[in-house]
């Protein structure tokens, strides 16, 4: 039984007042369903921010963590463990890396990453050599430095002192950062797809771009596959997509299929300028997370798992359609595979807030990006009967939102 003494309203009473969450309280979820305090049924179109890839309580992630928790939880990284050599080696067998760092979220991956990036640059290069280049409406994480690098002031300002020499152009185009780029520049920061920012699909001549602009200043180029990585693009990474190969990747979300798990991966020439001591964490690589991370893993890399991605994304977006023929409250679909914008039209656009507070109210949970762009980004494994019973409440959502518009 649920407890009703902790109700929404106790939440604005007791917590610090940084979220604004929807009115009802999940308690138990199962595949792309979630039940409310009341035992109320919701679809899940948001996948816990891109992060449920194996939606609720997939069976082989509770055994992993079951076998896993009657055998060892947390040692500190005094010691090695083996779940996460086990995940270390899965990664790197499938990307460009060959060494990895494990934190516990994507602020503390994107954290290392940065720090690394200076670190090296300041070792080979000299003390200059600081410069990040990031870009508008990026999102990197909360910490100091990542919202510095992050391109949207409402997150960075505010807290005293940035940290500094970074800065930010326009996504997708090349011509500003050749302007900005120089001798001093220790790192390129990109999202391929920006996720919090709206979308924005990164274009291969732009990525192709940076990769040759790196190369001459001697900069490297990291990929936040934060959220568009493990397999939500249809590809395991999104860099498959391009052809082209980061210096530094970091990956979150998905990565542990709920579990709260990120890390760093980078080459061996890169890492090597650290030593013990350089950076560290207590939890980062927590047996726990990595040994249900392991299984995600193996599971997500599947062809079929990764195939599944453009399959569903074309069912998404036919049924938007058709809710978009009646209701005409969409201009165009934005992002790639699972990580689906819909952009609102003209007449709707700063609404997409209300667009997902009617959603909830409706019964099936989305999520915006930005004020005009509606994003889904449900579990991998969604079944076509999910998705059609949860664009039936988004059409009911929609209809409520038109129509009172109509009335108004
Ligand atoms: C979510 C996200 C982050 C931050 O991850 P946290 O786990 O919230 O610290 C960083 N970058 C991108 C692209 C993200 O989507």
């Amino acid at each position: 039984m649920s407890e009703l003494r902790l109700t929404r309203e106790l939440f604005d009473k007791i917590m610090l007042p940084v979220y604004n969450p929807v009115s009802f309280i999940p308690t138990k979820g199962k595949g792309s369903r979630i039940w409310d305090q009341k035992g109320d049924e919701y679809i899940d179109f948001a996948g816990g921010i891109a992060v449920n890839a194996l939606g609720h309580c997939h069976p082989k992630l509770i055994a992993a963590l079951h076998h896993q928790s009657e055998r060892l939880w947390h040692t500190s990284n005094v010691f090695v463990n083996e779940q996460a050599l086990d995940l270390a080696c899965k990664l790197i067998k499938n990307t460009f890396a060959e060494r990895v760092f494990f934190a516990n979220s994507g602020a503390e991956a994107n954290e290392a990453a940065f720090k690394l990036a200076r670190y090296y640059a300041i070792r080979n290069y000299g003390q200059k050599k600081t410069k990040i280049i990031a870009f508008e409406n990026a999102f990197h994480g909360r910490t100091l430095f990542t919202v510095s690098v992050g391109g949207q002031p409402k997150y960075a300002d505010g807290f005293g002192p940035k940290l500094s020499n970074i800065f930010h152009v326009p996504f997708n185009d090349l011509d500003a950062v050749k302007k900005v780029i120089d001798e001093d520049t220790c790192a390129v920061v990109i999202e391929p797809i920006q996720g919090e920012g709206g979308l924005s699909v990164a274009s291969p001549h732009f990525l192709q771009g940076l990769r040759k602009l790196c190369d001459k200043f001697n900069a490297l180029l990291i990929f936040d596959e934060i959220q568009c990585g493990m397999g939500r693009t249809g590809l395991l990474f999104a860099y498959f997509q391009y052809g082209i190969i980061p210096d530094i990747l970091t990956s979150a979300k998905a990565l542990g299929g709920g579990f709260p798990i990120s890390a760093m991966l980078t080459r061996d020439d890169i890492a090597s300028t650290m030593q013990p001591g350089s950076h560290g964490t207590t939890y980062g690589g927590n047996p726990l997370a990595c040994a249900v991370a392991n299984v995600a893993f193996d599971i997500i890399n599947q062809p079929d798992v990764l195939c599944g991605v453009e399959v569903r994304r074309r069912c998404f977006i036919a049924h938007l359609e058709k809710i978009n023929q009646k209701y005409a409250v969409f201009s165009q679909y934005l992002g790639m595979g699972l990580m689906l914008g819909a952009h609102l039209a003209p007449s709707y656009l700063g609404q997409a807030r209300e667009f997902v507070q009617s959603a909830a109210e409706n019964n099936v949970m989305i999520l915006n990006a930005g004020s005009n762009v509606l994003r889904f980004t449900p579990s991998l494994l969604i079944s076509p009967d999910e998705i059609e019973t949860g664009m039936q409440y988004l059409e009911q959502a929609i209809e409520k939102i038109t129509c009172g518009r109509r009335n108004r």
